[in-house]
């Protein structure tokens, strides 16, 4: 099978698991083969058949954050807590457009939108996704079922938000995206960032983990502006994309230690005792799920969530952890270190302890 990005027959298997997470945080038992391009160097799943035919199964039940009920997730900034929504628009304010028309695609419960609504009255905002989700409540002109494709509408903004990590015909959906813009319009897009967390490859319909050079890469072959805002979210990537925009320099090659999360994944299986697992959100539920009846519980700081049951254990306060039961944390190296400091009476499992 060829790069999803650059067509290369040149992959090669890297980790095959058993089971995965999807992206809504539900631990499934489809298993995956994670593939890396010997020519551009970029991680992927392997979409073969079986792996199509098991994200069919997956988004046929999909719903975003039901943990959340909706919410968008929170980001420390400063001292405020803000949602990723809210910082997307802040780095990015002085690329978007304060007229015309918005239109979000994968807009799942529309907090993207709901910030635009009040960071940029003058839009006139319009939603897509392949269902309406119910917690989804922002006054828009219209909202699409249908794929981009068929939209026949012209946008002087797009945004994608999470949507690009989950499309196996990249180069096409991006042609079909370009073609609803107007010609001075902006294309707005986020994915995670496999450099910063390798964690996300557990993420069954993340098909492609994108970096900034290969995101980059990407869009310079149907733009001919890129810019990657100053200001970014942790472990995301926020590229505009536009005809006559901003135009950023190539940003340089990472190199991800994926080694050192084989051997986090090898130390969690081995440890053959009762642990917590740090947060509920997918990679997180992934570790619930793989450790099997190891599992106590999940430790997670929001107050919203505790209480609540995921994968039949209980959410509770990491103050309220017992001591002397493990917890794995599995949070790039910075976050887990900053997270230990603050809940010092916990044992973690952090990647960079997994040399035990
Ligand atoms: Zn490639």
């Amino acid at each position: 099978m060829g790069c999803i990005l650059c067509g290369s027959g040149d992959t090669h298997e890297i980790l095959s698991l058993s089971c995965s997470v999807s992206s809504d945080s539900r631990f499934l038992p489809f298993g995956f083969s994670l593939v890396r391009c010997g020519s551009c160097g970029t991680l992927q799943k392997k979409a073969d058949e079986t792996y199509k035919l098991n994200i069919t199964e997956l988004y046929s039940h999909y719903r975003s954050y039901p943990l959340t009920e909706g919410r968008d997730q929170l980001k420390s900034f400063g001292k405020i807590p803000v949602t990723r929504a809210q910082l997307i628009e802040k780095n990015c304010a002085d690329h978007l457009p304060e007229t015309g028309s918005a239109l979000d695609i994968g807009t799942g419960s529309g907090s993207f939108l709901k910030v635009m609504s009040e960071a940029k009255p003058n839009l006139k905002l319009f939603a897509q996704d392949i269902g309406r989700d119910p917690d989804f409540s922002v006054d828009v002109k219209k909202f699409y079922t249908c794929p981009p494709d068929k939209i026949s509408e012209r946008f002087s903004m797009i945004s994608m938000i999470h949507v690009l990590e989950h499309i196996t015909e990249p180069h096409e959906f991006l042609e079909n995206v370009k073609g609803l813009l107007t010609e001075n319009g902006v294309l707005l897009i986020q994915v995670p960032d496999i450099s910063s967390n390798i964690f996300d490859t557990a993420v069954l319909d993340h098909v492609v983990h994108f970096s900034k050079a290969s995101l980059y890469s990407l869009l310079k072959e149907h733009f001919k502006c890129v810019a990657l805002p100053e200001g970014q979210v942790a472990k995301e990537i926020t590229a505009i994309a536009s005809m006559h925009g901003r135009d950023t320099k190539q940003p340089e090659k990472e190199t991800v230690d994926f080694e050192k999360y084989i051997e986090y994944l090898k130390t969690v299986s081995e440890i053959n005792e009762p642990m917590y697992v740090f947060g509920t959100a997918p990679v997180s539920t992934f570790f619930g799920g793989y450790i099997g009846d190891r599992l106590v519980g999940f430790l997670d700081e929001d107050t919203f969530k505790q209480g609540k049951l995921h994968l039949d254990k209980k959410i509770i306060s990491p103050l309220d952890a017992e001591n002397g039961i493990k917890c794995i944390l599995p949070f790039p190296q910075e976050m887990a270190s900053n997270i230990s400091a603050r809940f010092n009476k916990i044992d973690f499992i952090t990647i960079c302890s997994s040399t035990l």
